[in-house]
């Protein structure tokens, strides 16, 4: 991937996608009854399908599984024009497999928040699946039939191409600014991929969230071998989040043997590397804070991503009193936005850059 074509395409492409049109969605009326509002939501889900002329991997991107994160999906669109006119510049190009773009949580998405009714992000349990598979649309909200959709659309990409490894990269941002980071699972596969990425890798962050798109995706729940990595690009509104996620996705292809690597420019990397300059190459989380709408939490401000704490320093404030820090280490993912599970992560630098 040229990083040429990525500033040509960046440059030419306007098209504003922050946030999905609420009446495209809501309002649509077909008259072709065929094009039903089911089907169209399935069609909206796919952002875009690029394959190659080899065989090779199922890559599914996922961008807004929340749906105050745009970035992912701008990113994904670009990735999408990038492809079509790689092979022109590059005649040598090849592609392996094939690489799905998907927009997580439409309807969220619509309204421009996090989620509807619960966050879409911690819902994928195998109980939480298995319900949702067996239940009658009427009896589903909103977060149960993105999940539903999303399952019907990766279902349909696997039986189509019958890939023997499907990988998935969750695409985010963070309410807070500096610093961009991948999560991995404990499958050493995902952890070369999140290596491979050349951002901070947070180990043990599965131990403090349940329920992410993390838990689910893996050789357990899917028929080919699976493995999944997040990759959190910075913060929601940042212009750089977009690239940064370009950056991840066009890494991702690499590592994983969709692209060649002499077909990847160093620009890549170095856009990942220079911003992760400082931050620990290999981290572990120490704390979750967990919380309740009820809890009335409030972060203290001005906290960002890997800022150093100490032990016993004031973070936030509930309707119980003062929230410390229980350890020396760094916060990560502080919450500044009123939706959200989490009101910050504690880690601890395993190893430096
Ligand atoms: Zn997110």
């Amino acid at each position: 991937m040229y990083w040429a074509s990525t500033k040509a395409v960046c440059n030419s492409f306007d098209h504003s996608i922050s946030a999905l049109d609420h009446e495209d969605l809501y309002l649509y009326k077909s008259p072709d009854k065929e094009h039903t509002q089911e089907h169209y939501y399935m069609e909206e889900r796919i952002i875009g399908r690029y394959t190659g002329e080899e065989d090779g991997p199922l890559l599914i991107v996922f961008g807004g599984m929340h749906g105050n994160e745009p970035a992912g999906i701008k990113a994904l669109e670009l990735m999408f024009k990038m492809l079509e006119v790689e092979p022109i510049t590059n005649p040598r190009f090849q592609f392996r497999g094939r690489l799905l773009g998907l927009r997580g949580n439409l309807r969220a998405l619509a309204a421009g928040e996090r989620f509807i009714h619960k966050d879409l992000n911690r819902q994928w349990t195998p109980e939480n699946v298995a319900r949702i598979k067996h239940a009658k649309p009427e009896e589903l909200d909103s977060e149960d039939l993105e999940m539903k959709e999303v399952l019907e659309v990766i279902e349909a990409e696997i039986a189509d191409q019958q890939p023997q490894k499907m990988v998935i990269l969750d695409l985010h941002t963070t309410t807070a600014y500096g610093g961009i980071f991948s999560i991995p699972t404990t499958d050493p596969e995902s952890v070369r991929i999140a290596i491979e990425l050349h951002a901070p890798v947070i180990k043990g962050m599965l131990n403090g969230i349940h329920g992410t798109s993390l838990h689910f995706f893996n050789s357990q729940n899917f028929a080919p071998e699976t493995v999944a990595v997040c990759f959190e690009s910075g913060q929601h509104q940042e212009h750089l989040s977009t690239n940064r996620a370009i950056a991840a996705i066009t890494n991702c292809m690499r590592t994983i043997g969709c692209i060649d690597a002499e077909h990847v420019e160093n620009q890549h990397d170095s856009l990942l590397i220079e911003y992760s300059k400082g931050l620990p190459q290999i981290a572990e989380l120490v704390e979750a804070h967990s919380i309740l709408p009820r809890d009335d939490f409030e972060m203290m401000p001005n906290y960002k991503n890997f800022q150093k704490v100490k032990k016993g320093e004031l973070l936030a404030r509930n309707r119980f009193g003062d929230i410390h820090a229980s350890a020396d280490g760094l916060i990560l993912m502080p919450l500044y936005q009123k939706q959200g599970d989490d009101g910050f992560f504690l880690i601890k630098t395993i190893i430096e850059f």
